[in-house]
């Protein structure tokens, strides 16, 4: 008796959206009901691998900045190997596959060792972050731009933040949101001034955004650094930059005003 090769399978990108499992799409949330391996990111909230089958295969590839648990080429191997075995794979991503996570790469590699790769967006953490802070990231009064930027840069010294041309990012009418930039906030807030950004431009920082612990913290650019270390942000947070960061304070206190006539 001859046994056929197994078929192979299909590598889901998934999005698991910025931490509260409620912002899982329908989609993300019935892969992740029905998979039989997943391989996932130490972003994703315990809550959402708990919707998993108990029987389901859960592959931790957690990452840190300061912590590479399984590098990237190891992660890429994994996908492979398990979906030329004839699994499908939900590979489970904080927030969107496609915005800073990553994904792009893993498709590459995937498409290259002929496995078929399937993504699935997610509600990236700017959105997510937006929405639960109340800052408009685009608002007809105050910006009509927004940027998505990394404020830390490949390890591998490629491009270190004065490598980055972020000029015309940040500024009146403009958002911008600064992923991965709690480590180099002082570099940061620096640059931008540097490059003429009005010092008390307001910010807003994320921190857990979406999740039960979430903090949001306020303040000019000038005094980012100052606001990070006294209160100890800590990774996952984005900094929010612009007139959008102050727009919520700005009609609350037009609306105690109102409520005070
Ligand atoms: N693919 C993810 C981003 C991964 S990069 C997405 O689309 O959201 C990791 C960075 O995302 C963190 O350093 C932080 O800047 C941001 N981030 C992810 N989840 C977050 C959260 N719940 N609150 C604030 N920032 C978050």
């Amino acid at each position: 008796m001859s046994h056929a090769a197994p078929s192979v399978g299909t590598v889901h990108l998934v999005g698991a959206g910025p931490g509260d499992p409620d912002l899982l799409t329908l989609r993300a949330a019935r892969l992740v009901m029905n998979a039989a391996v997943i391989v996932h990111d130490g972003l994703v909230e315990p809550a959402i691998l708990g919707m998993a089958k108990p029987s389901a295969r859960l592959i931790s590839v957690a990452k840190s900045r300061a912590r590479h648990t399984v590098p990237q080429d190891g992660i890429n191997a994994i996908l492979i190997r398990e979906a030329l075995a004839g699994h499908d794979v939900v590979r489970l991503k904080g927030g969107d596959p496609f915005v800073f996570g990553r994904g792009g790469e893993e498709a590459e590699a995937c498409r290259a060792a002929g496995v078929p790769v399937a993504v699935v967006p997610g509600i990236s953490a700017a959105m997510g972050a937006a929405a639960a802070a109340q800052i408009p990231l685009t608002h007809r009064d105050a910006a009509s731009v927004v940027s998505f930027v990394a404020g830390q840069c490949r390890s591998d010294g490629s491009g270190g933040l004065t490598k980055q041309n972020w000029s015309g990012l940040a500024g009146k009418g403009r958002t911008l949101v600064i992923y991965m930039g709690v480590a180099t906030a002082e570099a940061i807030a620096e640059k931008l001034i540097a490059d003429g950004l009005a010092p008390q431009m307001p910010i807003a920082v994320v921190e857990n955004a979406t999740r039960a612990d979430m903090r949001v913290l306020r303040g000019p650019i000038a005094g980012l650094a100052a606001l990070v270390a006294r209160h100890k942000v800590k990774s996952p947070a984005l900094i929010i930059i612009g007139e959008v960061a102050a727009r919520d304070e700005v009609e609350l206190r037009t609306f105690a005003l109102e409520v005070a006539k």
